[in-house]
């Protein structure tokens, strides 16, 4: 528990220094078999002393002594910032990320960085070029991705809290299959400043904690305006940390989304905890349409790998690392080809503007849909996540961010707390709310993480 952590760091029971050592000692252990982090940094435990001193002359950071751990698509000054590639594989940070310096400035320790799916596309933590990242949940299943090593660093109880990013469901997802939660806000929520496009539209940063409270704090600290990213909004952040009880609420669920889940169990799970959601706050389910949430995988690619086609110009060999097309795995190639092909003046933008039509319509049917209810609840996956090393093709992985990218088109917030089990298989349940309301949707989530 992240909040008894800090009081123990605050009242002087457990040193920052010995915070970071004792996860040194763990990750020693078990990171071999887990492969979650790429790199430590060496001037860990010297940043703890500093915090233990600053810490003794009363200093009061929201994450004093904590040991953070950030996805590799996230800058920071000197460690490597690979995005998992072999691209990228000898690229040193110049500059910590805003969200970087935010957490630093809170007393947060930069633990090290972690292994993801190369530049952030996939579902499964087996595209890196480091090797894929095994789920210490359930070693039977991927972790998820592209945040896997995230996920999996946070479920080995490796670090108290990782960073990841969200694009389609790379924060929910993996948060989902490895049993922890996770956050991805609103479009425009933290300053992506630092952080290594994959669909600049898209991206966000956000927090994976073992617990609510984690994910929370850590987006609290991240969260607000930016000099350097204009697409950071001044929408004061609220205190999220300040969790409250969401009393009587009106909960949407979307027949289309039940639709899109393939699997009955998933839905029995979700379905479960709704109810006792409902009962114990004594909120409404209310139906609402997301007649277009079909086309949401459709639209999301196009503009994925126009987008990413752009992003990925610079690595053109000559200022960082190698060129991309020549050092890249498959799916990074297939997405760079596909963006290169829609990117033609012959075709004049209409794969890309088709997609934004679409996205257009679905955040209007979202819009529609949070007049009359206030959250809305869905499964994380259609289907259950596959077992390492089994092939599956482009079509079959893309399918699987259904239910995650209509939020990300969207712009809105969601965050993923675990539901159930199947098999031993974690399962997480989806909270969507309107843009900009994180308090609301922490609220429901720590709520629906102490249901039974
Ligand atoms: N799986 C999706 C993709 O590969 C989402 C990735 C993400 O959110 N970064 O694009």
């Amino acid at each position: 528990m992240i909040n008894e952590k800090l009081k123990q760091i605050k009242s002087g029971k457990l040193s920052a220094k010995q915070n970071i050592r004792n996860f040194l000692d763990i990750i020693g252990k078990k990171n071999k078999d887990i492969n979650a982090f790429l790199h430590l940094n060496p001037d860990a435990l010297a940043d703890a002393e500093e915090i233990d001193k600053k810490i003794k002359s009363g200093f009061k950071g929201k994450l004093a002594g904590l040991a953070i751990a950030l996805k590799s698509n996230i800058s920071a000054i000197g460690m490597p910032v690979t995005c998992a590639s072999k691209t990228l594989k000898n690229y040193t940070g110049t500059f910590d990320a805003d969200i970087v310096k935010k957490i630093r400035q809170e007393g947060g320790i930069i633990i090290g960085m972690l292994n993801m799916d190369e530049f952030a596309c996939g579902i499964s933590g087996e595209t890196s070029s480091f090797g894929p990242i095994i789920n210490p949940r359930c070693p039977s299943i991927v972790p998820g991705g592209s945040s896997s090593g995230s996920a999996a660093a946070v479920a080995a109880g490796l670090c108290d809290i990782a960073l990841g990013s969200d694009t389609g469901g790379s924060i929910r997802n993996p948060a989902s299959n490895c049993g922890i939660c996770g956050i991805k806000p609103s479009y425009g929520r933290v300053s992506r400043y630092g952080l290594l496009d994959l669909s600049m539209s898209l991206d966000q940063i956000g927090p994976m904690c073992s617990d609510v409270y984690g994910c929370a704090l850590m987006l609290e600290v991240i969260s607000g305006k930016s000099q350097k990213d204009p697409m950071a909004f001044s929408t004061p952040v609220e205190k999220y940390s300040k969790i409250e009880p969401t009393g009587k609420i009106r909960v949407g669920i979307s027949p289309e989304a039940e639709k899109l889940c393939l699997d009955s169990r998933i839905k029995t799970i979700v379905e479960k905890k709704l109810s006792s959601f409902i009962k114990k706050t004594s909120s409404e389910k209310k139906p609402v349409a997301l007649k277009y949430i079909d086309l949401a995988v459709q639209s999301y690619y196009p503009i994925v790998f126009v987008e990413f086609f752009s992003g990925t110009r610079k690595f053109d060999g000559r200022k960082y690392g190698l060129k991309i097309e020549g050092s890249c795995g498959e799916e990074v190639l297939r997405r760079i080809s596909a963006g290169k092909e829609m990117s033609k003046a012959e075709h004049k933008g209409k794969f890309y503007r088709k997609a934004l039509q679409v996205r257009d319509l679905i955040k209007s049917d979202f819009d529609k849909a949070f007049e009359k209810t206030d959250i809305i609840v869905m499964p994380v996956t259609p289907s259950l996540p596959q077992k390492p090393g089994s092939k599956i093709t482009p079509e079959e992985s893309y399918a699987f961010d259904a239910l995650t990218i209509p939020a990300s088109l969207a712009g809105i917030c969601a965050g993923v707390v675990p539901a159930g089990e199947i098999q031993g298989i974690p399962i997480g349940i989806q909270i969507i709310a309107p843009a900009f309301r994180e308090k609301l949707l922490i609220n429901a989530m720590s709520e629906f993480s102490k249901l039974e």
